[in-house]
């Protein structure tokens, strides 16, 4: 062969592998992407019939205010999540367990194998707050402690009866009686830490800071987790407005949809006026109800003595008239108030 030809020859073979080996390419390619594809069909296949077989045990509920539901994917082998649509009405946690929060509609659904399976949660009042006769009180008292809560405390215990403090962080000093309430049978519950209207009323973020804080710091005294609230000023109050629009609408879905409970009254002693009002008049406004639910407002901040002398009054007037006295940490009563901004 010349030296030409043997170079021709040469470049031909070369062109043959390259062809062939891009052809080949392009077959082993297209036969990987077969496979892929039957894999793919094949898993497909695979997850609609775990889907398929994955039933709700039920896609309707309807369950009370405080109550649980406990919602199964049953034949579901992986990993099932759950959510609620409206956390404010009903709540639900990774086991699918449902909570009513407030009357309403809402939907939970669980998702498995990205498939949802809606559920319709109707959540109503529960019985013990459609009127059932019974007279029960449920003392308050907000913004303490204070050296005052320690001369309350007494007076309770004196009586045997309980109520509900609504603390603040603003006497740190005082903070040992929020572990004595507890300790004596009465129920402790968050306020804010500043009871700031304008720093806690100005943004989510600042009022949940606040709770957090509260809520730390009544934990780390009296040993117990708190899950309830009262606004300050209550959730109706219209001084949040100056501050920031809407946001009791917010706050009060939204501690709602956290597990917290908030809790307004239907009855004021009036002793957060300034001066002081009367023991009269305290023991008046304090007893001028006919309610068989009542959620008497107090204070038992350092100024209010006239709502110290009232108590032994107002207790005694509760008793006169077949109330009994519970506190509002695992009460079916919940008294909300209109929301006004
Ligand atoms: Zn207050």
């Amino acid at each position: 062969m010349t030296g030409k030809k043997k170079t021709r020859n040469v470049v031909w073979i070369i062109v043959a592998v390259l062809v062939l080996g891009v052809l080949g390419g392009f077959g082993i390619k297209a036969y990987k992407d077969y496979q892929k594809e039957e894999a793919r069909k094949k898993e497909a296949a695979r997850i609609k019939k775990l889907q398929e077989q994955a039933k709700l045990n039920k896609d309707q509920i309807s369950i009370e205010i405080r109550g649980t539901y406990n919602l199964k994917l049953n034949g579901a082998e992986g990993r099932v999540t759950w959510s609620s649509a409206n956390g404010a009405i009903a709540r639900v946690d990774e086991k699918g367990v449902v909570t009513g929060v407030s009357e309403g509609n809402t939907v939970v659904t669980a998702t498995y194998l990205k498939k949802k399976y809606p559920v319709k949660v109707t959540v109503t009042m529960p019985r013990v707050m459609q009127d059932d006769g019974k007279k029960v009180v449920y003392l308050t008292f907000d913004d303490g402690p204070s050296p005052k809560t320690a001369q309350v405390l007494d007076i309770l215990k004196n009586n045997g009866v309980h109520a509900t403090f609504f603390v603040t962080g603003m006497d740190l000093k005082s903070a040992d009686l929020m572990k004595r309430a507890v300790d004596e049978g009465n129920a402790v519950g968050a306020h804010t830490y500043t009871h700031d209207y304008k720093y806690v009323y100005s943004s989510e973020n600042n009022y949940f800071d606040d709770l957090n804080k509260i809520l730390k710091h009544i934990k780390d005294v009296t040993g117990k987790e708190t899950k309830i609230i009262r606004f300050p000023g209550g959730s109706s109050n219209t001084i949040s407005r100056k501050y920031s629009q809407g946001i009791m609408t917010k706050l009060t879905q939204e501690v709602l949809a956290k597990g917290y409970q908030y809790y307004d009254w239907n009855l004021s002693s009036g002793d957060a006026e300034w001066p002081a009002p009367s023991v009269e008049s305290i023991v008046h406004q304090a007893t001028n109800t006919k309610q068989t639910k009542v959620v008497l407002l107090m204070h038992d901040t350092n100024a209010k003595q006239t709502t110290v002398d009232a108590l032994p009054q107002i207790i005694k007037f509760y008793k006169d008239n077949g109330y009994e006295f519970r506190t509002l940490d695992n009460s079916d009563i919940i008294s909300h108030h209109h929301i006004n901004n």
